[in-house]
């Protein structure tokens, strides 16, 4: 794997179609999962690794955000990555750019409104990233729903070439959704950070069981987080999945997302639900078999 560090010599180690994965470090499987379709599905595979300040609101989150360069460049070469493009802060942005992209009408609601700047933080880089990589192809986790949207509509408004590909969310075996943020979770907060997934593991039987009413859909996910101990539950919400609005009915393709924090650790989670006609089909995600290979690296 090449390490680079400016567009310029990143686009000229490009040939055919062009895969950009976007990360900030302190890989996981599920990382490794939108590099491995990226590696099937493209002949260049350029995985971005910055931890950018831009959408970070609280200055506590950026300062411990976990790194390991040297474990996310085995783990890249290993999964059959031709480029990581590492720019540093100076390279990257030599001071805050003046030029910001701001998706208001996406993001009022959901993580949008419990961090305020975030979204405009990752559309900026985003948008740079596309501009400056020009990929053919660029892949994104349902893990993170409302982003998914925010990016593929930033594409589609600013006419990027490029097709934004959503994968599934990778869980552990017992249904925690893989995050970099898990390595601060101790057994005790790791017990109670299950309540998220099995939220939605309830809001998938009361869908299959009929439900299609967005409050009562939430009302089943809030029912379960507000029964479990230690958990400061932010939302439970069903939205769009074409402009992240929150919507009354399922009646189109749509997400619940919930959100809480488990003490210092803030945790986001997903269900996707694809509509045909009557049909509904829910999408929770796959699961490891193993333990995630992130605790292997505990810092
Ligand atoms: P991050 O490094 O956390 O910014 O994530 C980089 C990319 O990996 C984003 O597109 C995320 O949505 C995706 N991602 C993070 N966690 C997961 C997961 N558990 N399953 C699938 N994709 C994920």
């Amino acid at each position: 794997v090449i390490v680079v560090d400016t567009f310029a010599d990143a686009r000229a180690r490009g040939r055919g179609t062009v895969a950009v994965v976007p990360t900030m470090g302190f890989l996981h499987e599920g990382h490794l999962s939108l590099l491995e379709a990226a590696r099937h599905e493209s002949d260049t595979v350029t995985m971005t690794l910055y931890v950018n300040p831009l959408q970070f609101e609280e200055e506590q989150d950026l300062a411990r955000y976990p790194a390991d360069l040297d474990r996310d460049l085995a783990l890249a070469e290993a999964a059959g990555v031709d480029i990581v493009f590492a720019p540093t802060q100076e390279s990257m942005f030599g001071e805050r750019p003046a030029t910001i992209v701001d998706l208001p009408a996406l993001t009022s609601v959901m993580e949008g409104a419990f961090r305020p700047g975030h979204f405009a933080g990752v559309a900026t880089v985003v948008a740079k990233l596309f501009a400056g990589l020009q990929p053919d192809l660029a892949y994104f986790g349902r893990k993170d729903a409302q982003q998914l949207t925010v990016v593929r509509t930033l594409a589609a408004d600013l006419s990027f070439p490029v097709r934004v590909v959503g994968r599934p969310i990778v869980r552990e075996a017992d249904g925690l959704a893989l995050s970099s943020r898990n390595i601060f979770l101790d057994d005790e907060a790791r017990r109670r950070a299950l309540a998220l997934s099995d939220a939605l593991a309830v809001v998938v039987e009361s869908v299959a069981s009929g439900e299609r009413s967005a409050a009562a859909i939430e009302d089943v996910a809030r029912g379960r987080l507000d029964a479990a101990e230690g958990l400061n539950v932010e939302y439970a919400q069903l939205a769009s999945q074409d402009d992240a609005s929150l919507i009354e009915i399922l009646d189109r393709p749509a997400f619940l997302a919930v959100a809480a924090r488990v003490g210092p650790v803030r945790l986001i989670d997903n269900v996707h639900f694809d509509v045909d006609g009557d049909l509904v089909v829910a999408d929770t995600g796959v699961h490891l078999q193993e333990p995630s290979l992130l605790y292997e690296s505990r810092p």
